[in-house]
Formats: structure tokens, sequence, C-alpha cells
């Protein structure tokens, strides 16, 4: 789960990571507002959550709270990267003389947190990791000792840090190591990190990235979640409790158990298919958590077969069968599903459902294949 630069800045504030004081606001009247309430130039920020709004013209420096209302119209409503802008940030603008990259992420070879650094901060981090990566310092973190300070002065000093600003600039990285730990993120990101005209450290834009597998664990901060930055299929998913994964193939998947989804999706593909998604629906098989997996999937119109494959172990073959019919009670469709059922009262399952009409398989690799077939006519 994604946060906000201005939910994020707000967290490392706490943290005592220096930020500048700013609001939100949802309409260029109350953008004007701030402005006057600020009192100085402005910056109007985009919350958007994507990268690269500075690029896309979703920050602007406003010199007066007419200014600052004019860029909030402007901003706001703005398409960035597919997403409509709906809220801005206003913030004290800062006069500042260099911009510094500081983040953390998980380096999955290292197996470890790495904390990197860089004095080429600012919109073209991407470009300086590209063509000039030895401009990045990093450090691995042990995750049992955290970031030490000795780690963090030798990244300050690595990107060329006047001597004065070097107690600064470790007191922002332990602390930024401090928010990732304890908010159980993947990524956090200071970027640009300014060094202002009068000489101090200042976090200018944030990024905030967390685990989802970790959120049961902060409920303050899943209560941060933008529901209109998300997909209206991963919606709802995530509140069915599904776990899904869009992909670009035309058969639609529906299994029960994460390792038998991905083993249905290579079996497509074995046989010359495309998976349209990933799709497991867990445990248990209740009629409406099956009719919202079936939704979910329908709502793709690429998807032109379903391929159910279902393991009958604690949950009953027939109980699933029973709910996919009832699920087709309340999802109509004219959309093509073959089922293949195995387990547990497997032979019950598969009468409810070819009772209604439903082609059944007798192996995973039958119906694959017959899924493949009607997805591959369905094409022509
Ligand atoms: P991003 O492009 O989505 O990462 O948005 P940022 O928040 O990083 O803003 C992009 C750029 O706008 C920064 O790299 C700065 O150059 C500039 N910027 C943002 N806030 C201020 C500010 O308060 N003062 C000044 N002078 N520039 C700013
Ligand atoms: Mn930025």
């Amino acid at each position: 789960m994604k946060l906000h630069e201005h939910q994020s800045k707000e967290i490392f504030s706490r943290y005592g990571i220096p930020t500048p004081k700013g609001k939100v606001a949802y309409d260029a009247e109350s953008a004007r507002e701030i402005a006057k309430e600020i009192g100085k130039p402005v910056v109007v920020k985009a919350q958007v959550l994507v990268g690269g709004r500075g690029k896309a013209g979703g920050v602007k420096l406003a010199k007066t709270p007419d200014e600052a209302e004019q860029h909030a119209d402007a901003i706001l409503g703005m398409d960035i990267k597919g997403l409509t802008v709906r809220k801005v940030l206003v913030d004290p603008a800062v006069p500042n003389k260099a911009e510094i990259y500081l983040g953390i992420v998980v380096d999955r070879n290292a197996g470890a947190p790495v904390m990197m650094a860089s004095a080429a901060g600012g919109m073209d981090i991407e470009e300086v990791a590209r063509v000039t990566p030895e401009k990045i310092k990093r450090e691995t973190i042990d995750p049992v000792l955290g970031l030490q300070s000795y780690q963090a002065r030798e990244l300050g000093y690595g990107i060329g840090l006047d001597k004065k600003r070097v107690p600064a600039f470790v007191k922002i990285a332990l602390a930024l190591y401090r928010v990732f730990v304890e908010t159980d993120a993947s990524l956090v990101e200071i970027n640009p990190l300014f060094i202002t005209a009068d000489d101090a450290l200042l976090a200018a834009d944030g990024k905030l990235v967390l685990d989802d597998s970790a959120l049961d664990k902060h409920h303050d901060l899943e209560m941060l979640r933008d529901a209109d930055e998300e997909n209206p299929a991963e919606r709802e998913a995530r509140t069915a409790g599904l776990s899904f994964v869009k992909l670009d193939g035309n058969i639609g998947c529906m299994v029960n158990g994460a390792g038998l989804a991905m083993a249905t999706m290579d079996v497509i593909q074995f046989y010359g298919g495309e998976p349209a998604n990933f799709l497991d629906i867990g445990g248990g098989a209740k009629a409406d958590k099956v009719a919202a997996a079936l939704r979910i999937i329908l709502a793709d119109a690429n998807v032109k077969a379903v391929l159910l494959n279902i393991f009958g172990g604690i949950t009953r073959g027939d109980e699933v069968a029973r709910g996919i019919v009832e699920a087709l009670n309340q999802v109509k469709t004219d959309v093509p599903m073959v089922a293949r059922i195995v387990g547990t009262n497997a032979e019950e399952g598969r009468k409810i459902l070819a009772s209604a009409n439903m082609k059944t398989a007798a192996s995973l690799e039958e119906g694959a294949r017959m899924a493949v077939e009607i997805a591959k006519a369905s094409e022509k």
C-alpha cells in the first residue's frame, strides 16, 4: 500500500525529520486560503500515488495566493500517468542550494534493507541510477543490528556533504530507518532532501510504501488508504479477501490455493493459452466469495473463457460446486466455463456443475486444454 506525499511527510515529521508544514486542499479556493495563511511563496503539489509528478507539471511554485489558486485549478483534475488528481498539497516554498536523494529499500539479493544516498537527487534520480550509478552510495543494513551511525556518516561523507551538515544528515538517516522498521515499509524515500539556502536539511518530498502483509499490525496506517486510487477490481478483491493479480491473457482463472493457482497458469501456458489473472479464492467457498471472484474475472473484457480449478480438501467439492452455482445465479454471463474438481466429494461436485450446464474436466490437463480451445475459437 502506497501513502501520499503529505501522509508520508506527516509520519516522517513524527520521527523528527524536518518537513515543510503545509496543508491539503481539495479545491482551488482552499489552496488560496492555505497560501494566504502561510503568507509567503508556496509550492502546489499534486497528490497522486505515482512518481514523476514534477515532470508531468504537477508541482508548481506560486508567489501569491492568487497564483496558488490558479495552479491548484490547473493541477486538480489533471491526469498523471492514468490517475486523476483529486487533491493538492500546499507547502511553504523553500529556497534551496542542493537536492539530495535518501531512501531505503529491501535488497532481495542481500536479503537485507539497503540505504541509498546521492548528491544528485531530484527529478532525474532514475537517470542518475542508469547513467552514473557510482553517484549513488549504498549501505547494506544488518537487520539485527539496524542502521549504525557510522554507516549514516559514511553515506553523508560519501555524497560529499560539508562536515558541518553531517550530524543533521545522520539524524535524518537514523530516523528514516526507524520509520522503515516501525511501519513495516518496503520502501521509504526522501527525494529531494533539500539543503536549504540557510544551510538546513529539509524533506521536501516523501514516499512510503507499506508491506501489505504487515497491515494487520498497523490499523492506523491502513486507515490512510486512498480507495480512489485503487483500480475497482483490486478494491473488490481486497475487500472480499481474495488474492488477485490482473494479467494480459484471455483465460480467467479461479482457483483455491496460491500454489494451485500458479500451477494452473503454467498449465494454461503449456497448452498455448494466456491466463487473464491470478486468483486465489482461499479456503472455504461461500457463494458470495465465489460470486465476487466471478464478477472480478468477468469485469475484464478480454476474458473469453474461465477455468475453475478446485481441490476439495477440508472444503468439500460439493460445497464449492454449490457456491459456484449460486454465484452463477448472481452473476449472469455468457462466457464459457470449464471446471475441474478433485478431492473430497469431487464426484458430487461434478454432478452439481454438470446439471448447471457447466463443462467439467477430469484432469487439470484436460480442463486447461478445453479452456485454451474455447478461448482460441472465440478470438477468431
Ligand atoms: P516528484 O516529481 O513527484 O518526485 O515531486 P517532488 O516533490 O520531488 O517535486 C519535484 C521538484 O519540485 C523537486 O525536485 C524540486 O526541484 C521542486 N520543488 C518541490 N518543492 C519545492 C520547494 O519547496 N522549493 C523549491 N525551490 N523547489 C521545490
Ligand atoms: Mn520527488
